[in-house]
């Protein structure tokens, strides 16, 4: 089965004013929506992750803090949730580290919808998307990475980020 994982496409990090927010975030956007629509339109799951802070979480020693739970901060950007309102198979997986596998209900879902290949969308390329697409190919699943619906606030970064998935982990790269 071939699921959407979205990263991270919160307010905090993608809305402008949002505590973690880069210049360029909000790129990302139109072009997620744009696979979820696809995705739904075969009627395929939908796996949104969400970082999710307590207050005093220590991952603020090395970041502000930001998507602390519960806040507004912490929700899905508002065109995504409008996007996957109703939606029956979109999958919510909140995280406090950086890969979406930690501490979290990731393999259970992926196992429960039989998941053996991801599309990889969403926020920061080298910081929560690669952690977890890491985690993926441990895993042997197929990982897709979506390269106009990633982003981060450092150009170099990203472009070393794309290079690890494709050439040390595997992944492969596609755009619309
Ligand atoms: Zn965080």
């Amino acid at each position: 089965m071939r699921a959407l994982l979205v990263v991270d496409v919160q307010r905090d990090f993608v809305d402008r004013g949002g505590r973690l927010y880069f210049e360029g975030a909000e790129k990302v956007v139109p072009v997620v929506v744009d696979w979820v629509e696809r995705f739904k339109r075969e009627n395929l799951p939908i796996i949104t992750t969400q970082d999710w802070h307590s207050v005093d979480d220590p991952e603020f020693k090395i970041w502000p803090p930001h998507c602390v739970e519960g806040t507004s901060g912490a929700r899905l950007t508002e065109e995504l949730e409008k996007a996957l309102a109703g939606y029956e198979k979109h999958f919510v997986v909140k995280k406090s580290r950086y890969s979406a596998f930690y501490n979290t209900n990731m393999d259970e879902l992926l196992r429960e919808l039989s998941v053996d290949e991801v599309y990889v969308c969403g926020v920061v390329t080298h910081i929560c998307v690669l952690f977890t697409v890491e985690e993926l190919r441990n895993r042997d699943v197929a990982v897709k990475i979506i390269t106009d619906g990633v982003a981060s606030y450092d150009e170099e970064f990203h472009r070393v980020a794309l290079r690890l998935m494709e050439e040390v982990l595997g992944a492969k790269p596609i755009t619309r």
